[in-house]
């Protein structure tokens, strides 16, 4: 009888880089997030991620303020093989009270895990990271599939994504000189109107008491609010406009209906959450998946990972109205997160945790 030797424990090492979000902004200005997202579009239309169903835990705080966590696994691999697969997880929170008590109102942290030993490896501060690749994604529609030229950019919603959506605009669409913004709080589109001001970015900001007028005023609407109910119709948006819908809930189900084209990040993701408008209009019938048009019914064009994979044609404005609704996927956080990751490592940024401690 052979007996095999037991490794001897010697690595009782349990480490993790911790990236904090001044980490991480750092990192992420040394890398292209719109180049890193649509690599993971295309990966992902490949069939080189893998994306479990989400967990999904709400409940109501002291204040009987909705609150949520929402746990997204994801893991993306490249269509070149050399290329090591990303395996992590984003882990993000929200309470719809923190605004109003001065804090984000979503916030959480994204991790990477060791390939080898499956260990989390890298935990990174996640809000920024998830609006940098919601951005990065609303950029990459705009360059495919937004109209030819534009100077001028509506944003309904004028909390955190729409300060990363200004910075990205500012960096990809050096044309953009003006922003027409609504908020339903008024405060909120006057403070991001003073953040402009304050910062280097080179936008005059247009505040509108009304969506529909901001809606109007511009060819690229990008919804930015926290609504469930729908306000914008067909009759609020200008023949060629392009619509990042990256709320979900704001366009009224005839916006759908009348659209020219429309183009989603993954299709089963928005038809299995019926509690979003365009999942709702899939399950109805209202609305059809890709492949299968019926004339006098809107059909889903693809995914923007086909367009840029050229399985699909992008379309952009023409006389009609073109709609972009990313559910959101995890792994372009995860996806990112390992570009970050690289010069984080590279750079020697963040911080070294050691989870065992003393107790080895
Ligand atoms: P936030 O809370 O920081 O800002 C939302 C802003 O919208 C607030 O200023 C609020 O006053 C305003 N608002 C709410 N209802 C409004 C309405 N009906 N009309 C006009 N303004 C309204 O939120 P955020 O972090 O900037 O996120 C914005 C949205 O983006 C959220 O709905 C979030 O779930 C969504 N999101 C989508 C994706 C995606 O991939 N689809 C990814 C990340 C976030």
């Amino acid at each position: 009888m052979t007996i095999q030797a037991v490794p001897e424990p010697a690595t009782r090492t349990e480490h993790l880089l911790f990236l904090d979000r001044a980490a991480v902004r750092t990192c992420a200005a040394g890398i292209d997030p719109v180049a890193a997202v649509e690599d993971v579009l295309r990966a992902h239309a490949a069939g080189h991620t893998a994306l479990p169903a989400e967990g999904y835990l709400p409940w109501a705080n002291s204040q009987g303020a909705y609150c949520r966590s929402i746990a997204m696994l994801g893991s993306v691999g490249a269509a070149d093989p050399t290329v090591p697969t990303a395996y992590g997880m984003k882990l993000i929170n929200a309470a719809t009270s923190n605004p109003a008590q001065g804090r984000e109102r979503a916030g959480g942290v994204s991790f990477l895990f060791d390939p080898e030993t499956a260990r989390p490896a890298v935990v990174a501060e996640a809000a920024y990271l998830s609006a940098l690749r919601t951005g990065a994604y609303t950029m990459s529609s705009l360059r495919h599939l937004g109209p030819e030229r534009f100077q001028e950019v509506t944003l309904i919603g004028c909390g955190a994504q729409a300060r990363t959506h200004a910075e990205l605009l500012a960096r990809y669409f050096p044309d953009v000189r003006t922003l027409h913004v609504h908020d339903l709080l008024p405060e909120r589109a006057s403070a991001f109107a003073s953040w402009v001001e304050g910062s280097e970015l080179p936008f005059t900001v247009v505040p509108h008491g009304r969506a529909a007028e901001a809606a109007a005023a511009s060819t690229v609407v990008i919804t930015l609010t926290i609504t469930d109910t729908g306000y914008l119709s067909p009759d609020h948006l200008r023949p060629g406009t392009f619509v990042a819908h990256v709320s979900l809930d704001d366009l009224l189900p005839e916006v759908f209906d009348r659209a020219q084209a429309l183009y989603v990040d993954d299709v089963e993701l928005v038809r299995d959450n019926p509690r979003r408008v365009l999942g709702r209009l899939l399950g109805e019938g209202r609305v059809l998946g890709p492949g299968t048009p019926k004339p006098g019914t809107s059909t889903i064009r693809g995914t923007l990972g086909d367009v840029l994979t050229a399985a699909v044609p992008a379309e952009r404005p023409g006389t009609g109205v073109v709609v972009s609704n990313p559910f959101g996927m995890a792994v372009l956080d995860v996806g990112l997160l390992a570009r970050v990751y690289a010069r984080a490592a590279a750079d020697g940024h963040g911080t070294r945790l050691d989870l065992l401690g003393a107790d080895r």
